[in-house]
């Protein structure tokens, strides 16, 4: 089955969406199959969003994602890539559609609550970088 790296991003979590946005991804029929909760290092989150590290909001971006609690997860499921980021919506919320995660939940593109890998590839790299095969189910 295809796998997607999900993260509830510090915003999230802070405004308590962990539930709300959990329940859209298995409301659609994607399965959970792996879930943790931390507060990212710097050096964690610089790897994560290291393909960015030459856009100028980059050490904004870092500073952020490492500022607080991040749900990290990996959903299961037919296409879960491609459709997760259509559940998610586009990165700046306001240019996002209505019934998306962004749209209806949050407005800033700096703060956007959620990730999700925008390819197969990107996806096994990031769910490698944050578990272990044995911490999947
Ligand atoms: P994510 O990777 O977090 O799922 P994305 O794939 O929609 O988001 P990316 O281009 O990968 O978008 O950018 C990663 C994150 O960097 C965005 O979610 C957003 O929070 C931030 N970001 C992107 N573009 C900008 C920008 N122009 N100004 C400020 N922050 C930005
Ligand atoms: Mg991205």
């Amino acid at each position: 089955q295809e796998r997607s790296f999900i993260a509830i991003k510090p915003d999230g979590t802070q405004r308590r969406l962990v539930g709300e946005i959990i329940a859209r991804f298995e409301k659609k029929g994607f399965k959970l199959v792996g879930i943790k909760i931390l507060v990212p290092t710097p050096e964690h989150a610089a790897k994560h969003y290291e393909d960015l590290n030459k856009k100028p909001f980059f050490n904004g971006l870092v500073k952020f994602f490492s500022s607080g609690a991040v749900v990290a997860m990996v959903f299961e499921g037919k296409d879960v890539v491609r459709t997760g980021r259509v559940l998610i919506g586009a990165t700046d919320p306001s240019q996002s559609a209505p019934g998306t995660i962004r749209f209806d939940l949050c407005i800033e593109t700096g703060r956007n609550i959620i990730h999700g890998s925008d390819s197969n590839e990107s996806a096994a790299h990031e769910i490698a970088l944050w578990f272990k095969e044995d911490e999947i189910a």
